[in-house]
């Protein structure tokens, strides 16, 4: 029987024949992997090695190159050859400020609120467009190998990026010519390669120890019915194999009485000995003893010095992971596997210090450069639909929700939730004695609802009469695996209801999305600041509305003055809601509520006394 599998996101027939590719975009390096009869593999290049270096160069003429290429210009050329831009992906030029001066590249400051660029001679890039330039690497690096064009990826990412982040990443997936068809974090696609999903039925608890060229995470995973969820994320982003280097320099440095200011003065020979020292610490990995001629001068090293330099930096990712595990409301013994990932981890000390720590012999069996892009390969080759049982677990890829006073947008399902899901809102209603409620259902991630879609609405009939605010109206969104969305809406008072039904994601496609999700990053502040001026004109509204309640109310208990005074500052608060300064409608707000609520307390007790007057004991 033929299998035919169903893409839910875009509700149609997955084409079998499309390649899906995993990609690994990491802050050293980066590579493809994808499936080959049954089997994950990671392309590799002229070299033989699967890594791409993540570092992106300018040459004289405006060329660009990356990977080892590039590496190679990192130390001549710096100021042209970007290296670590996954650091800057989504973050603002205020996220960065502290770690600037880590990068040998110009960081551009133009606003402190948006997102960073880099100067490169005249030129402004991007974090996602440079990010983009990798991506074509990896294309083409597969392209070349399978003789044919791919164009659908999986792209893994820290378990720590947050949106902004994610969605940076698929971006440049896009800009490179990829339908990102999913982001997946890193320590998830680790597991997958150890096929931790299919050992057993039962929940387990996985410790993914990642260790890479300058950053460390730790994930505690819990995986329960070919699910996984991230307890908890912890580690440094300044720490890893670089500083292992770093360690090895500085003792040589001691050692050999070189002169500290030669490093930062002689480019060449710092390079030199760094490269040296890198050389020194990967063969450690297998050897006990180390030694090269740098200009004629012995470098040595043996295993045990490495170790003992080492042991500090190991030491503080060994908080790292008790800080996640306590995070996690765990302890070690809870455990069940612990991935090792990233290339440091192939230090030995790395290795037992971590066995030690949770007790329990690790999973380093593949090449641990390679365990994230095999696991992006898996779950590409799941999401094509050539993998048996195993659960298509989606997300719902934009934020559903419906339409508030002034136009806004309320969301009640946020993006990237997952598939099936249900949440709810309280409501009530704006006028007195209203009967009816049009509830607008729509799709997307902006402010207004007028830039995202609508995919329905309906009207909630027979609300009994009662003063605006009374009714209590609960809207409820109940999405299915399917993408079929229930939205239902009741009067908790009256028990009146009505609901529908909508194909959230019928005929939009991943490009729309994107576009969509796109125009919500461009347009994000004008956005924010529109939606606090009318958040600001809604809740002026009411107050103007219920001050005119007031008055009429309580004409008999106010004074001539009291009135008066009520009455101007109700003015000038009407005065600044036809404006456009929230500042100002906020402050009136706040000039009549400081007025009138003495009053409304005289009121309330003198209410209060005559209820009481009129009452039988
Ligand atoms: P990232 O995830 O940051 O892109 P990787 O996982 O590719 O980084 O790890 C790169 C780091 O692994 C580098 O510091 C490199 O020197 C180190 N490394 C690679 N092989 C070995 C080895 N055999 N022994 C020790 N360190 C190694
Ligand atoms: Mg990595």
């Amino acid at each position: 029987m033929a299998k035919i599998s169903i893409n839910i996101k875009e509700g149609k027939i997955a084409d079998q024949s499309d390649l899906i590719i995993g990609i690994d975009l990491g802050t050293t390096n980066s590579l493809v992997a994808y499936i080959k009869d049954e089997q994950a593999i990671a392309v590799k290049g002229k070299n033989k090695s699967a890594l791409v270096p993540s570092i992106v160069h300018f040459d004289a003429n405006g060329n660009i190159i990356v990977g080892d290429e590039a590496k190679e210009k990192l130390i001549s050329d710096p100021q042209n050859t970007i290296y670590s831009v996954k650091r800057l992906m989504g973050k603002s030029y205020k996220d960065v400020q502290n770690v600037e001066q880590y990068f040998g590249y110009q960081i551009i400051d133009e606003d402190t609120e948006s997102l960073v660029k880099i100067r490169v001679a005249d030129r402004f890039f991007t974090p996602i467009e440079l990010s983009a330039e990798i991506l074509k690497e990896l294309k083409n690096r597969i392209e070349k190998e399978l003789k044919k064009e791919v164009s659908k990826a999986v792209i893994t990412v820290p378990a720590y990026f947050n949106d902004a982040q994610r969605q940076a990443t698929r971006d440049a997936g896009k800009l490179a010519g990829l339908d990102v068809l999913r982001i997946v974090n890193e320590p998830t696609a680790a597991s997958l390669a150890y096929g931790i999903d299919k050992l057993s039925e039962e929940a387990q608890t996985i410790a993914v120890y990642d260790l890479g060229g300058g950053t460390f995470d730790i994930s505690i995973l819990q995986l329960q019915d070919g699910i996984f969820e991230v307890l908890a994320t912890n580690g440094d982003t300044f720490l890893g194999g670089d500083d292992f280097d770093r360690v090895i320099v500085d003792y040589w440095v001691q050692e050999n009485n070189i002169d500290p200011k030669k490093l930062v003065e002689d480019k060449s020979f710092s390079q030199a000995i760094r490269l040296a020292a890198e050389r020194a610490k990967v063969s450690l990995s297998s050897k006990n003893t180390f030694e090269e001629n740098i200009r004629g001068v012995k470098h040595s090293i043996n295993k045990s010095t490495f170790n003992s330099l080492i042991q500090p930096l190991i030491q503080q990712t060994i908080q790292s992971c008790q800080a996640a595990m306590k995070d996690a409301n765990l302890t070690n013994s809870d455990i069940d596997h612990v991935v090792m990932v990233g290339g440091s981890t192939r230090v030995p000390l790395v290795k037992d210090s971590i066995s030690d720590f949770f007790g329990k012999t690790v999973n380093d069996s593949l090449n641990p450069d390679e365990v994230v892009a095999l696991g992006a390969a898996i779950q590409a080759d799941v999401l094509a639909g050539n993998q048996k049982n195993i659960l298509l677990l989606d997300v719902t890829p934009l934020s559903l929700g419906i339409e508030t006073v002034g136009g806004l947008m309320d969301t009640i399902i946020p993006r990237n939730s997952k598939v099936p899901t249900k949440a709810g809102r309280q409501y009530t209603t704006s006028v007195d004695g209203q009967k009816n409620l049009k509830v607008a259902v729509y799709q997307g991630e902006r402010d207004l609802i007028e830039h995202n879609r609508k995919l329905g609405e309906f009207i909630l009939r027979g609300i009994p009469p009662m003063p605006a605010g009374l009714p209590k109206i609960e809207i409820q969104f109940i999405l299915n695996a399917d993408g079929i969305l229930k939205v239902k809406a009741k009067e908790l008072r009256s028990d009146v209801e009505t609901e529908i039904e909508i194909r959230s994601q019928y005929g939009l496609s991943e490009e729309e999305m994107g576009k969509m999700l796109l125009e919500s990053i461009q347009h994000a502040q004008s956005d924010m600041a529109t939606r606090a001026l009318l958040e600001a004109r809604n809740e002026a509204n009411n107050i103007l509305l219920s001050s005119s309640k007031f008055l009429t109310q309580n004409e008999a208990i106010l004074s001539q003055e009291e009135i008066h005074k009520t009455i101007q500052l109700v003015k000038a608060l009407e005065d600044t809601v036809s404006g456009t300064d929230k500042d100002a409608i906020n402050k009136a707000m706040e000039d009549l509520n400081e007025y009138t609520t003495p009053l409304a307390h005289r009121a309330m007790d003198v209410n209060i006394g005559k209820a009481m007057q009129g009452k039988k004991v």
